[in-house]
């Protein structure tokens, strides 16, 4: 019998293992697909050479993750890889405003706004260390450093569109917080996603926006191997149905969303938790394209080409608006789209001279609608010429996403809506999110707090969990 099984090797799913293992428990770590990442995998998706992030791409979080930091993944082959500008937002008059790892230099392209981009974001960036401990960790635990966290709570707490327009008067510095704050996918009018602005600009500054070396997945490659390096065991294709199936072990961590956990674990459960999971609430879709690339995009403003993120949506209402009509079940004829380019940085990602992009934009969860031509159409107004360039192409929307990770319900990439209500009690109101009504059953994905990106804070954070619990 082994102390420990993982279910759902992705980043939480690793990270889960590995702070068991380093705290000398026997894991066995269980994969559904072939291959172990989840959201961090890399994939030949268009053409031969051609290296895609099939899910996530840009790394902040793991850069500014207090668990990831702790591990020695540089020796595993984890290189991340910072481009010149770290976020671009283009405009249709051809600027572009632009996320700078220097806050002054960021400040300072922001013209009459930028003293108070300094006030709202200087502090939360110099203290991201500290502000991590309690931003990535369960809303419900006393923070450590009070006075930060609750200065963080009053400002986190606004609608984005409002603090956008309250803070600053530039429509540059607008579309800068309101691009970044559309991450949370939730209409800017919600409370609450202003805390995504401060948290991905803090960490622009504190550590930067870098993506993968050799790809997403080399990230979950070399936390597999590192976690191998202490003894655990991984087994990959093994989609588990029921609790069941599952080898003898104290502990069972699994990776997935409460839909899954309710098919799983399903009368093991008492009838009052299945309910409170049952109206677990998912968020919006996404719909994502690929691209290979015979050259680099064009974009007509010169500051966008050294952008490794480029937020694809103009002027804030613009922003508010997409938002607020994927919100309420629509598309869009401009959504807000959201780019990546890798391969500016790593050349391992395309052919000599040829290159990626990757993008997406935000759809009603389970959309059916294919948004490429609304993507590249958002592309070539601030990009003219890009069609002429496209090699090739792959498309995915939520079914695709769903299957290939059943964690992606209705093509939801985050493992639940990021509500108000949702952040404090993910998947339901517990002391201990992490915990089941079943001391031996823990969840430990997304759908658990901090939530959604690639930190592996969830994973750290429900194995600390069962350390104190049934692995004791
Ligand atoms: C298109 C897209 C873009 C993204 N972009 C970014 C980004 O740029 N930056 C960022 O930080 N985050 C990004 N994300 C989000 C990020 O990928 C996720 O938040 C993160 O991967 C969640 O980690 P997790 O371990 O909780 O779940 P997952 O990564 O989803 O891993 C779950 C694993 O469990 C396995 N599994 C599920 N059910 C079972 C079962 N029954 N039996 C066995 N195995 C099972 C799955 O196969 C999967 O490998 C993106 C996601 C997507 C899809």
């Amino acid at each position: 019998m082994v102390d420990a099984v993982v279910v759902g090797a992705g980043p939480n799913g690793l990270a889960a293992a590995i702070e068991l293992a380093r705290n000398g428990r026997s894991v066995h770590l269980i994969e559904g697909s072939e291959r172990i990442g989840g959201g961090t995998r890399t994939s030949e998706l268009t053409l031969p050479g051609f290296r895609h992030d099939v899910c996530s791409a840009v790394h902040p979080l793991a850069l500014g993750s207090p668990f990831l930091r702790t591990l020695p993944l540089g020796d595993y082959g984890l290189e991340l890889a910072l481009p010149p500008v770290q976020a671009a937002h283009p405009l249709d008059d051809g600027t572009a405003v632009i996320l700078q790892r220097s806050l002054a230099e960021t400040a300072e392209g922001l013209g009459v706004d930028a003293r108070a981009y300094r006030a709202l974001v200087g502090g939360f960036a110099r203290e991201w260390d500290r502000l991590a401990e309690f931003v990535l960790a369960p809303q419900t635990r006393p923070p450590h450093a009070p006075l930060l966290a609750a200065r963080f709570g009053a400002l986190g707490a606004l609608p984005a569109d409002l603090c956008a327009r309250t803070v600053f008067r530039t429509p540059q510095a607008r579309a800068l917080l309101g691009g970044i704050a559309a991450h949370a996918m939730r209409p800017l009018s919600a409370p609450g996603t202003t805390a995504f602005a401060l948290v991905l600009l803090a960490l622009g500054h504190a550590c930067g926006w870098p993506v993968a070396r050799g790809g997403s997945e080399q990230i979950a490659m070399a936390m597999g191997a590192y976690l191998q390096s202490l003894g655990a065991t991984i087994e990959v294709g093994r989609p588990i149905a029921t609790l069941e199936e599952l080898p003898a072990s104290r502990a069972v961590l699994l990776d997935v969303t409460p839909r899954q956990l309710l098919a799983i674990a399903g009368d093991a459960l008492p009838a009052r938790y299945r309910s409170a999971l049952a109206r677990y609430r998912y968020g919006p879709g996404v719909f994502k394209v690929d691209y290979a690339l015979s050259g680099p995009v064009p974009w007509t403003a010169p500051a966008v080409r050294a952008a490794g993120t480029v937020h694809i949506a103009g002027r804030l209402r613009e922003i508010v608006a997409s938002e607020r009509a994927v919100a309420r079940g629509q598309t869009v004829p401009r959504p807000y789209v959201l780019a990546a380019q890798q391969s500016l940085v790593d050349p391992t990602r395309a052919p000599a001279g040829s290159h990626t992009l990757w993008a997406y934009c935000h759809v009603p969860n389970g959309s059916s609608v294919d948004m490429t031509q609304a993507i590249e159409r958002q592309i070539e107004r601030f990009a003219p010429g890009f069609g002429e360039l496209v090699l090739a192409r792959a498309t995915r929307g939520p079914a695709e996403l769903q299957a290939e990770n059943p964690n992606y319900v209705g093509g939801d990439i985050n493992g639940g809506l990021a509500s108000l209500w949702q952040v404090f009690a993910r998947p339901a109101l517990r002391v201990n999110p992490y915990a089941t009504p079943d001391p031996r059953l823990l969840l430990c994905s997304s759908s658990t707090p901090p939530g959604g990106g690639v930190h592996g804070m969830c994973g750290f954070h429900a194995a600390r969990a069962a350390l104190h619990g049934a692995l004791r």
